[in-house]
């Protein structure tokens, strides 16, 4: 299946949420008005209690469907900052012996404040043992730079074609929500899939009864609609409450859907100092999730620390989107290996200079003996 262009994406994009807000309308009011209603009215037997369940339950699902598809919709997914400088703070490091030099963002458990989720920047005041940092980059170490929106990328950020920009933890473009799905919106498209589809499936299983009844029982009453908004429950409820159940599983391992089908490795950047000069670059397996650690604390990280605020798109998860915390054995791993490539390295650097030392001294050798040859040969003549 082709992907499609950046402009059918935006038609898409403009239609889709109509087709969404028109679905949930719709469905509403045919299973309130005409399912409870019908359940309200009709008497005996008196369902009045039954009707009144009914209603609340899916109202409410209704309701939190609504407001968190509404936030998605409104809140950008974030974006990095648009800056050409490959480097932290270099300008403020005037005058030290060795400035600080690294790329613009960078990880190390020192440098990282596990209760906001955020990372800061190495200063002026920092020791050598705040080292190594490491940052995800390219192949040659260099940071990852987007050309089109002229940045450098944060680590789990790319550039979306549809939405001409780059993402902040970037999970997946989305038409369904009129755009991309990141690192701000992602809790409130998360709450907005598990609400939609707990709702189509309380209305499928909720008004199955009453339908069986209708179709069974030839009864009169039996509403047209009844039957077209089971059939909607039951496809939406099924397949978005095993979306909702995918993107559960996403967050408890730290993961987004770009990295879940990522089929090509992850290269890392270890820096040993400040210099910037001082690096090595690992290569890290696809299926090593450098981001994964305990179940809770990955999913504090996307849907925030209050119990309450899980269930409510009110406040997004921890941290600024630009720096995350590596799973411990992750880290001490890169940084290990990258110790080992540098001293395999240096080591054969230092084989490479003595043969090249018991080279010259074979020259050398071989130089003094010809010219004595010489010599001797000139004496004889
Ligand atoms: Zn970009
Ligand atoms: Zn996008």
């Amino acid at each position: 299946m082709s992907k499609p262009s950046p402009l059918g994406a935006k038609i898409a994009g403009l239609i889709l949420p109509v087709v969404v807000y028109g679905l949930l309308g719709y469905t509403w009011y045919i299973y309130i008005f005409r399912i409870c209603g019908y359940l309200l009215l009709n008497k005996p037997p008196d369902n009045t209690a039954q009707a009144v369940i009914f209603i609340v339950i899916a109202s409410f699902l209704w309701i939190m469907a609504l407001l968190s598809y509404t936030r998605v919709l409104f809140t950008s997914p974030g974006k990095p900052s648009n800056a050409r400088t490959p480097h932290s703070t270099e300008e403020s490091n005037q005058g030290l012996v060795a400035p600080i030099n690294l790329p613009r963002y960078y990880y190390s458990p020192k440098l990282y404040n596990k209760s906001t989720m955020k990372g800061r920047q190495i200063d002026v005041q920092d020791k050598m043992d705040i080292m190594p940092v490491i940052s995800v980059s390219r192949q040659d170490g260099q940071p990852k730079f987007c050309h089109m929106c002229e940045c450098y990328k944060p680590d789990r950020a790319h550039h979306c074609k549809e939405c001409n920009a780059c993402v902040l933890k970037m999970d997946h473009h989305c038409p369904w929500v009129s755009g991309c799905v990141g690192f701000r919106n992602y809790k409130f498209f998360f709450l907005f899939v598990l609400y939609t589809g707990c709702y189509g499936l309380w209305v499928f299983v909720s008004s199955l009864p009453l339908v069986v009844t209708g179709i069974r029982d030839m009864n009169a009453d039996l509403d047209p609609q009844w039957i077209v908004i089971i059939i909607i429950a039951f496809i939406f409820g099924l397949t978005v409450c095993g979306f909702a159940g995918v993107h559960a599983y996403y967050i408890i391992r730290n993961e987004t859907t770009i990295e879940h089908l990522a089929d090509r490795p992850n290269e890392i950047r270890v820096d040993f100092d400040m210099t910037g000069q001082n690096f090595e670059v690992v290569s890290v397996l696809v299926d090593d999730n450098l981001w994964e650690r305990k179940k809770m604390e990955n999913w504090v990280s996307v849907m925030g620390r209050d119990p309450w605020g899980w269930f409510f798109p009110v406040r997004r998860g921890l941290g600024d989107g630009t720096v995350f915390q590596y799973n411990d054995y992750m880290f001490n791993t890169i940084v290990n290996r990258a110790v080992k490539q540098r001293q395999s390295m240096d080591a054969s650097n230092y084989q490479n200079s003595n043969n090249a030392q018991e080279a010259q001294v074979a020259v050398t050798e071989y130089e003094a003996e010809r010219l004595s040859s010489i010599d001797s040969t000139a004496h004889m003549t």
